[in-house]
């Protein structure tokens, strides 16, 4: 859904900025983080309806840097990297081709609920491939979402074969599809964000455990908080070039934030004593496996870097652990307000503030 996300004049597309969201700051941690990190494995995002899902998702989306694309290929390969190319882009950029490029925008695709397999994962023609002996591929929607974010709203009423796949596609950055002993593959990195409604539909144990973080978004309950949300939203409808250009200081300022925790990633430093921290703090908490441990882990360094600091510290293992826990809670996991208590109380026990 995109109620109020975009605003079209003339030739103009206005998204809302991702500054201009009043509060939501577990959402717009958790997807920044994704956006330093895409190997923290996507957001969940669980909640109301018209809580600015989908307008964060694509307002972050604009403020990452273009991206240089080669021209007539599907699924937007960057020609600085040919290692993560599609087999053709590979192979020309290999014979020293030079390749016909372009800037583009971050990709974000929604991916509907009807939404047959063939157009999420593209649509192999067996019958022209056979008869004329070419590899007749049409790209799908996973194509399309390559470097950028794939969106799903209402990812609880998707079909699980579906959610599966995507995962398992999201989680190894290559799309393959097979049939009938033909085989295509094409590369299909992504962060996968989906958003659903606990109340509206079952969130299966295995899907929660395979996003890499977990949000919830509530409409606002204070007063001031919901004439500010209503306030923006109608002087962004009423002209949006002015009110982006309003934000765009403070978009400026978060672009720096993202590019230079990008850079710094790596360079933080994680101590021992905050990685038994984390270890501690997913034990006492009972989460299954260590997929747990791992993801605190990350998702504390991409905080660090967004931050600006040098090294991982208790600080941001207690701003993380909701958005990378409260989905692997072994019991009430469907309770929302539990797990978050839960954690709450081991982080008072073990950190306290
Ligand atoms: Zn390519």
């Amino acid at each position: 859904m995109c109620l109020y996300s975009c605003v079209i004049l003339g030739r103009m597309a206005y998204t809302f900025p991702f500054a201009a969201i009043v509060g939501q700051d577990e959402m717009k941690l958790a997807i920044l983080m994704t956006a330093i990190d895409p190997s923290l494995g996507g957001v969940l995002v669980l909640g109301d309806r018209g809580t600015g899902k989908s307008t964060a998702v694509r307002g972050l989306a604009s403020l990452l840097p273009a991206m240089r694309v080669v021209s007539d290929c599907p699924y937007h390969c960057d020609p600085a990297e040919p290692q993560r190319c599609c087999d053709r882009c590979r192979s020309a950029l290999a014979q020293g081709q030079k390749l016909k490029t372009h800037v583009r925008p971050v990709p974000v695709v929604d991916l509907p609920l009807g939404a047959t397999e063939d157009r999420v994962v593209g649509a192999l023609d067996l019958e022209r491939a056979l008869s004329q002996g070419v590899k007749a591929f049409e790209p799908g929607l996973l194509a399309r979402a390559n470097r950028g974010f794939l969106y799903i709203d209402e990812v609880n009423l998707l079909e699980d074969h579906l959610v599966d796949l995507l995962i398992d596609v999201a989680a190894s950055g290559e799309n393959v599809i097979e049939r009938e002993g033909l085989s295509v593959r094409h590369p299909a990195r992504f962060v996968l964000v989906g958003s659903g409604n606990p109340e509206e539909g079952e969130l299966r144990p295995q899907l929660l455990d395979r996003f890499g973080l977990s949000v919830e978004v509530r409409t606002p309950d204070d007063l001031p908080s919901r004439i500010e949300v209503v306030r923006r939203r109608e002087a962004f409808e009423n002209d949006p070039a002015d009110f982006c250009q309003q934000w765009e200081k403070e978009a400026e300022k978060i672009r720096r934030k993202i590019s230079s925790a990008r850079k710094r990633l790596h360079e933080i430093d994680i101590p021992e004593a905050a990685r038994g921290r984390a270890s501690e703090l997913c034990m006492a908490l009972g989460t299954d496996g260590l997929r747990g441990d791992m993801t605190l882990m990350r998702a504390a360094r991409a905080c660090a870097a967004l931050q600006g600091d040098r090294q991982v510290g208790e600080a941001h293992l207690r701003r993380v652990a909701a958005p990378a826990l409260r989905h692997r809670l072994r019991r009430h996991v469907l309770d929302d307000t539990g797990s978050a208590t839960r954690i709450e109380r081991v982080l008072a026990e073990l950190m306290p503030a």
